[in-house]
């Protein structure tokens, strides 16, 4: 079996082993807890088959809401040299660029308290949700090329934003070198109709309030100044879109293995190389959906705002609900890191269930936070507290500049229907003043709070490292599940 061993007060390690294939070792980031539930299932194993990739470097990260997931664990991250490693699709994921935004707003808690129900599910109505809901705009399949290659840029030039939004997104929601000719009839015809909503289970659009400011001059740069301060935080990503090209690029590179003497202890792993004709296509159709998802999450933070400038009777001034930040948490992309006894080089970073947290002065943190650190928001559960943190100094040499990217689950979707009924977890949420709206009786208790980890621990230890510090918490007082 494999050996985790304990190497700092929240750093485990496996060592790398040859004997198994493994090129790299994996750092783990948890406290003892999380550890303890992260070896009883796959997690572990899965890092370690990771770990035996063409060309992977320095090491294998496993971040403190790790979980078993499609082949790589989700809340890792791998990083791929350019030229002698290869690209996967099971590393990015199924639900390419899910991602969350927060918005921030001018209400506090006592503005929503007394008509908190008529608000959600005003939003409820206003915003299409669930599994094959149909999104409300539809494009001909040239304005869906345009949108594919311009992600934000497309929702804010259609007046679905403004380009300060633009400019508090990751890569400012336009990720360059994306090609729709590499996307398939069938991701189009899946993607299409369900452009503009959020999605089913783990989707949800959140009213939160502060709860607690950890770091004042932060939260104030984000317009964050006080508890009980409003706040709505999104959750979705590519919908159908990025399933299919996920499924499609899976299919394309299990049968690219043998061509290009791929070996791989798990199938599900399968991956071509980076710099293959393969491995190019996949690049440019998951860069498709990674503009999908912006402009998706775009679309809804639009219509956030008119329903609660209708709903309050309020101007968009007098609400001011900016964006924060946009983070993708599944993702893969080039970028430059320092790698032990070899300098700097250029890999591809796979971060799946993973979100980039990049320190102060890095030119890819918008202007406004430059100086701070790029913000990271960790969703925890519908029932706890989510996160927000800033990219810390400590991220590039311990985690690629890379933090969690929730609370991870700790139970599965099928347990948690076993053990919770849709009343119970309605109950339970009500009696703590958070009012659920949910498209589905399954989306109610597969989401159970119960079945995920302690966000709060996740945040205390990506802050005790120095991988990311903690600027605000917030709590739900109001959810619609997809
Ligand atoms: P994933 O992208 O892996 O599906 O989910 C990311 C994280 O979102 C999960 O690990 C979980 O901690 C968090 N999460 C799931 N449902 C909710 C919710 O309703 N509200 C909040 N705030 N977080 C949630
Ligand atoms: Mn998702
Ligand atoms: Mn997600």
């Amino acid at each position: 079996g494999l050996k985790v061993r304990k190497v700092g007060d929240r750093e485990f390690r496996i060592d790398a082993d040859a004997s198994r294939g493994m090129k790299v070792p994996v750092s783990i980031y948890a406290n003892d807890s999380l550890i303890s539930k992260m070896v009883t299932d796959r997690t572990i194993d899965q890092a370690a088959n990771v770990a035996t990739l063409p060309g992977v470097r320095k090491h294998v990260v496993v971040l403190p809401d790790g979980h078993e997931g499609y082949g790589f664990p989700v809340g890792g991250v791998a990083a791929t040299d350019v030229e002698e490693g290869v690209i996967s699709p099971g590393g990015v994921g199924y639900d390419i660029n899910c991602g969350v935004r927060l918005l921030r707003t001018n209400l506090t808690e006592s503005d929503v308290r007394p008509r908190l129900k008529d608000l959600v599910n005003d939003l409820f109505k206003s915003i299409p949700s669930g599994v094959g809901s149909e999104g409300a705009v539809r494009l001909s399949k040239s304005e869906l090329d345009e949108l594919l290659v311009e992600g934000v840029g497309w929702a804010v030039r259609h007046g679905y934003g403004t380009s300060h939004d633009a400019e508090v997104c990751e890569e400012s929601g336009t990720m360059k070198g994306a090609d729709p000719g590499s996307v398939s009839d069938t991701a189009r015809k899946r993607g299409a109709p369900q452009l503009g909503s959020l999605g089913s289970g783990n989707h949800f659009l959140e009213l939160q309030k502060v709860d607690r400011i950890f770091d004042e001059r932060a939260a104030k740069a984000m317009g964050i100044e006080k508890e009980g301060q409003l706040t709505v935080l999104v959750h979705c990503g590519s919908r159908g879109f990025g399933h299919q090209i996920c499924t499609d690029y899976l299919r394309v590179s299990e049968s690219a293995l043998r061509k290009y003497s791929i070996s791989l202890p798990d199938r599900e792993l399968a991956c071509v190389p980076n710099n293959s004709k393969e491995g190019e296509s996949y690049r440019k159709a998951m860069f498709s959906a990674l503009n999908f998802a912006w402009a998706n999450r775009q679309m809804i933070t639009h219509w956030t705002r008119k329903t609660f400038e209708r709903f309050f009777g309020m101007s968009e001034d007098g609400l001011k609900m900016d964006l924060v930040y946009d983070v993708s948490h599944n993702i893969a992309k080039v970028e430059r890191h320092r790698i032990d006894g070899e300098g700097t080089r250029d890999v591809v970073v796979h971060r799946k269930g993973a979100t980039r947290a990049f320190p102060s002065g890095m030119e890819q943190v918008p202007g406004k936070y430059r100086d701070l650190g790029q913000p990271v928001i960790i969703p925890g559960s519908m029932g706890t507290a989510s996160w927000i943190l800033l990219g810390g100094k400590n991220s590039l040499d311990l985690s690629f500049g890379s933090t969690a990217h929730g609370a991870g689950r700790t139970m599965s979707r099928s347990a948690a229907k076993r053990s919770y009924t849709p009343e119970g977890v309605r109950g339970n949420l009500e009696s703590r003043g958070i009012y659920l709206k949910a498209l589905t009786k399954d989306g109610m208790v597969e989401e159970t709070p119960e079945a995920y980890k302690d966000v709060d621990a996740v945040a205390d230890v990506s802050d005790s490292l120095g991988i990311a510090t903690k600027v605000v918490r917030l709590v739900p007082i109001g959810v619609i599940k997809g």
